[in-house]
């Protein structure tokens, strides 16, 4: 079945007989140094199996020892979603066999996390819902296998390579509560839990760059029941906007089957973002007995209370904290902080309103012209090429007229393009508005006398023909003179005889 993403999203939001169940399985890289159980390095893009030593490849008689940074940001993450941290957790082995994971085991926890309980608040359209954590634990991520030859899919391949460097890199796996109810909380859900491990600074957490992975478990319940229906797993989303589609899809999907009187099947699905849907990755029957067993080299993690407590002292202001304040300290309206704080921009807000400028002109700036920038180059807002004092610069070349609106965004621009600050954009432009009726009377008359018809109407009593009249003005002085002025110029100028 294909329906196109508008359709599913309007049918699925108007079902009223089934109820979607969501819960999330997150998977967070973490931003250490080094790797989860020895000394290699983390960084991104450095020739094929050139990170890699005797523990992350899995050689026999090497030893693994705990990342004790690693551990502090799952503890850091647990503390931030109000977790209970396990004063005493283990490292499992979950046994497979798959080329990207040299060891043929993948270390990871078991029956004991590092994290249990906790929640979060999402608020959407629907209103706010508390979403409970289940748990988050520690474990290491695999290498990466490149299949060479047809169109980069295994099947059919001539070959495949594997580059390990991955391979060991420390994650925190995040696993929710089936407490979601829509694709839209979904979103919410990982959009506020990347804001909090951003506010963190555990991992970068960019989905489109796999720092951040989501599986989402979705299945279908009559509206009213309590029991949860059968489940499916869909991987393979790499955006927001990836999750919302394929969770709208596998609803669509599900609510078809179960509308047919057929069942759904336990399953895991991939979804395929350009044909717009999911298919079956592999059935329950088929989903690997993982043996898992405690590994045997590792000792229990037992976090010293007082460290724990130190964390917990040290944690930075919390998303939801910081969108009140934008909201009731700085008067924003609350769509706004939401969106400030989301694309990682309340930092650069409060900057620039310390700096100087108007809370609510430096963030009309933020969420227009630099979430615009910054979607046009591919740049994440939360990396925009701009300082607080920048922005309360450009904020203050407008407010005193020596900018007009027009011009301060082009001078935001520049300053994104990283041609310097605003004031020495525009003296190196030579931009100033220019507000002195003097220095425009001349451009003034030039335009009335190049369109006279316009001028004309004007005299009989039409003020809006004077559009063309400002136009010619703002071009004639390369958009710097003050259009309010002009139009002021204009009017007198233009006044009906009597
Ligand atoms: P597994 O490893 O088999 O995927 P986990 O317990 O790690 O199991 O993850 C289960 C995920 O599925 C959790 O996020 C949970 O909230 C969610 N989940 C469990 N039951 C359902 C259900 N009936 N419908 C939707 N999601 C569910
Ligand atoms: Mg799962
Ligand atoms: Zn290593």
């Amino acid at each position: 079945m294909t329906t196109a993403p508008g359709a599913a999203e309007a049918t699925a939001e108007q079902a009223e007989r089934w109820e979607p169940v969501i819960g999330l399985e997150v998977h967070v890289e973490l931003s250490t140094r080094t790797k989860m159980f020895c000394g290699c390095a983390t960084d991104f893009g450095g020739a094929p199996n050139t990170r890699t030593c005797p523990v992350c490849l899995g050689q026999p008689g090497s030893l693994p020892v705990a990342n004790a940074g690693a551990v502090e940001y799952g503890i850091r993450l647990g503390l931030a979603l109000g977790c209970r941290i396990a004063p005493d957790s283990r490292f499992h082995r979950k046994n497979y066999f798959y080329p990207d994971m040299p060891k043929n085991y993948q270390i990871s926890q078991y029956d004991v996390p590092l994290c249990v309980g906790g929640g979060l608040e999402v608020v959407t359209g629907a209103g706010r819902r508390h979403v409970g954590i289940t748990r988050v634990h520690m474990e290491e991520d695999t290498g990466k296998s490149s299949h060479v030859g047809s169109g980069g899919r295994i099947h059919g391949a001539d070959h495949s390579l594997v580059d390990y460097n991955r391979a060991g890199i420390p994650l925190l796996e995040v696993v929710s509560e089936p407490d979601l109810r829509s694709a839209e909380e979904a979103r919410a859900y990982l959009t506020e839990l990347r804001a909090i491990v951003r506010t963190l600074g555990i991992s970068d957490a960019k989905l489109e760059e796999g720092s951040m992975r989501c599986d989402a478990n979705v299945s279908l319940r009559p509206v009213g029941h309590t029991v949860f229906g059968t489940r499916v797993e869909i991987k393979n989303m790499n955006s927001l906007r990836s999750l919302g589609r394929a969770i709208l899809y596998e609803v669509v999907r599900q609510r078809g089957l179960l509308d047919a009187g057929e069942p759904v099947v336990q399953e895991t699905r991939h979804w395929d973002e350009d044909a717009g849907r999911t298919s079956p990755l592999r059935r329950k029957e088929e989903i690997t007995d993982y043996r898992y067993f405690p590994d045997p080299d590792l000792v229990p993690v037992m976090p010293a209370p007082e460290w724990v407590e130190r964390l917990r002292a040290d944690l930075p202001e919390m998303p939801g904290v910081t969108r009140s304040r934008l909201t009731e300290g700085l008067g924003l309206p609350a769509e706004q902080a939401h969106t400030l704080v989301h694309a990682g921009l309340a930092g650069l807000l409060q900057d620039a309103a310390a700096a100087g400028s108007g809370p609510a002109e430096a963030a009309n700036w933020l969420t227009n012209e630099v979430l615009t920038w910054c979607a046009e180059h591919g740049v994440d807002p939360a990396d925009a090429p701009l300082t607080g004092a920048a922005l309360a610069e450009l904020v203050g070349l407008v407010a005193d007229g020596t900018l007009s609106a027009r011009l301060g965004r082009s001078v935001l621009v520049d300053a994104l393009d990283g041609r310097g600050t605003p004031g020495r954009i525009v003296a190196a432009r030579g931009l100033r508005q220019i507000s002195d009726s003097d220095r425009l009377a001349a451009a003034v008359d030039e335009a009335i006398a190049a369109n006279p018809e316009a001028a004309a109407r004007v005299r009989e009593g039409n003020p809006k023909a004077v559009g063309p009249l400002v136009g010619a003005v703002m071009r004639a002085t390369g958009g710097q003179a003050n259009p309010r002025v002009v139009n002021e110029l204009l009017r007198s100028r233009l006044a009906a005889p009597g």
